[in-house]
């Protein structure tokens, strides 16, 4: 018996679940059958889960951090080191940085990078707002810390022509990351290594 016999509804759910990342037909079966097995106050809570987040969370005013009120949690930080400027592609890049406590200034979230091929420009990135910080003066560094890929290298260059008229030293994070993977995947070690051994552009 495939799911599909059982019942509109189950198939709906499974078809949602394989829109997930990493999520195959069989997983979403799975996954589904552990729904239907669950109590339902249980199931609600994952689905509420889901609910809130999409109407709670929204991007940071400032920096594009993701966040419950109009600024992030780092930009409201006043203990946070207001010279410095890293610039990631995605909210869990910042995430991964963080979590080496290896930097304590503030963040600048692009919400993508410039990828050609896949018809994504400057101008679908948070890139005005982010030359308009830089503008604001209170910078002494800026660090490129997107993803050490074709892209994500391409977006630095980009962003040092572009932010090379102002007074800021602009560094690029050590290759301690290997080229080719993603800040997402990279240990600790190596990311913390990445951010004190970073050079300048
Ligand atoms: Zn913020």
């Amino acid at each position: 018996m495939t799911m599909d016999q059982v019942s509109e509804s189950v198939d709906n759910l499974v078809q949602q679940f394989t829109k997930l990342p990493g999520i195959g037909k069989k997983s979403a079966e799975r996954l589904a059958f552990h729904v239907l097995r669950q109590h339902e106050s249980e199931a609600l809570a994952l689905a509420d889960a889901i609910r809130r987040v999409k109407e709670n969370v929204r991007y940071c005013q400032t920096c594009y951090n993701l966040t419950e009120q109009d600024q992030c949690a780092i930009c409201r930080d006043l203990n946070r080191d207001r010279s410095r400027l890293a610039i990631v592609e995605q909210p869990r890049d910042l995430v991964c940085l963080e979590a080496t406590g290896a930097y304590r200034g503030l963040y600048h979230v692009l919400l993508g990078r410039i990828a050609p091929l896949e018809g994504i420009g400057p101008e679908q990135l948070t890139i005005e707002r982010l030359v308009e910080r830089v503008r604001g003066g209170q910078f002494q560094e800026v660090i490129m810390a997107t993803n050490p890929t074709v892209e994500g290298d391409g977006t630095a260059l980009y962003l040092s022509n572009l932010l090379a008229e102002f007074p800021v030293q602009i560094t690029r994070l050590a290759r301690g990351v290997t080229s080719g993977s993603v800040l997402e995947f990279a240990n600790r070690e190596m990311l913390s290594d990445a951010l004190s051994g970073r050079q300048p552009f």
